[in-house]
């Protein structure tokens, strides 16, 4: 990308003609993110188009977000429906699409009857919540969090969040927080009766899709159990049958306090939960939270849609069986760059030889593939959960020209 050069009379003309876009994107959008590299117009399914008319096969899906891929008809529908007769009331009204999704939730996750679901509007709102409740735990005042977690950018969801780059230009932060290595050893010897609550991403997604250890989220239960801790596991990004099952938890067999979802479910349209297990969820009382536009009927109806729509096409099952498509596909290209495969279902991590991600990446792009670079050495790929073998076969030949293209 190119920038302009300043002529003498004023005027700014194109050095390589860089799209018109990115100039008015430089001068009106706040600098707190990089510059993006491409402006989309539409998408079908698992494409997208730029404004140049340009295609590609979308293998990011907005980070995890639009589980049912773009511009799908059932999303569609309901979001225009609910749209034509209530966007919104406050929470002073309920809403028959907020009931329905709650109790929706509460099936989906086995919380059942003992559940109850907080909404708010991002993942980040979600993690608040979920902050705030361990303030009600007994009151404790130490939360603990793992070191390379990713739980949001507000400021009590960047006080959990692992990295201290992202931390340091904001402090001082929520107190309180306690962050240790991702080991049996750290486990135990943070975990005792003075914590409230421990947070944990089954799979951490920013880090660059990244498994915890066998028996690590087991033994967190245990733990926590033991000593009157809220387990409390941020599934903003495994969640929503991404991974292969509806909550990453659920193949581990064990049941958390409470959990935060958000990014998948309501297919893009902004969208945030906290759902409570058990005793945990008479802890907040009447007027502790809340959110305006949380759980408005617009964002729970196009929710209750992707839900219904993933139990329909049993999308859960297409997760487990094109992630282990894509997994032999990528091993499959046998290129010396791809040293490992983490994740599961549809949320992939790939471990690169060389910390060349964001060339790998940029090349993908240009062949007409997105893809992402969550750290030097990582590609992610989180497809949208429609995929078939088609987009499976376009991704892997595309994807081996990028590699080559970076070797
Ligand atoms: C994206 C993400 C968040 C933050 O969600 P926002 O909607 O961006 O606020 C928190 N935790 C995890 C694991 C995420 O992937």
């Amino acid at each position: 990308m190119t920038g302009t050069d300043a002529q003498p009379n004023g005027s700014t003309t194109p050095v390589a003609s860089p799209p018109a876009w990115t100039d008015r994107y430089r001068t009106a959008i706040m600098g707190s993110a990089a510059l993006p590299q491409a402006m989309l117009e539409r998408g079908e399914g698992a494409y997208v188009w730029d404004t140049d008319g340009k295609k590609y096969l979308d293998f990011l899906a907005g980070i995890a977000v639009n589980s049912l891929g773009h511009a799908h008809p059932v999303l569609v529908e309901a979001i225009s429906r609910q749209a034509a007769a209530l966007i919104h009331v406050s929470n002073y009204f309920a809403t028959e699409p907020q009931l329905e999704l709650a109790e929706r939730l509460r099936t989906i996750t086995g919380a059942g009857d003992r559940g109850r679901v907080y909404f708010g509007n991002s993942g980040a709102e979600a993690i608040e919540a979920a902050l705030k409740l361990s303030r009600l735990n007994k009151g404790r005042r130490t939360v603990v969090s793992l070191n390379n977690s990713f739980h949001g950018r507000t400021m009590g969801a960047l006080s959990l969040t692992g990295k201290t780059a992202l931390r340091e230009p904001f402090e001082p932060l929520v107190p309180g927080v306690v962050h240790i290595d991702t080991t049996f050893q750290a486990l135990e010897a943070s975990i005792n009766d003075t914590v409230a609550a421990l947070i944990i991403e089954p799979i951490k997604g920013e880090a660059g899709v990244v498994d915890l250890p066998e028996g690590f989220l087991k033994r967190a239960r245990e733990l926590t159990t033991e000593h009157g801790v809220l387990l409390i596991l941020d599934e903003i990004q495994t969640g929503v049958g991404r991974t292969g099952s509806w909550f990453a938890f659920q193949r581990d067999g064990i049941v958390p306090d409470a959990l935060a979802v958000a990014k998948g479910i309501a297919g893009g349209v902004p969208i945030g939960a906290l759902i409570t297990f058990g005793d945990t969820s008479d802890l907040f009382e009447a007027g502790q939270h809340g959110s305006t536009f949380g759980g408005n009927p617009l964002a729970t109806a196009a929710a209750n849609a992707v839900l219904g729509e993933i139990e329909r096409a049993d999308l859960i099952n297409n997760a487990i069986r094109r992630g282990e498509q894509l997994r032999a596909a990528i091993l499959g290209i046998n290129s010396p760059l791809v040293v490992e495969i983490r994740g599961a279902g549809l949320l992939l991590g790939i471990g690169l030889a060389q910390p060349v991600a964001a060339q790998v990446s940029r090349a993908a792009l240009e062949l007409g593939l997105i893809i992402n670079a969550p750290n030097d050495s990582s590609i992610r790929i989180a497809p949208p959960l429609i995929i078939g073998d088609a987009e499976i076969a376009q991704f892997t030949t595309t994807f081996a020209r990028a590699l080559e293209a970076t070797a």
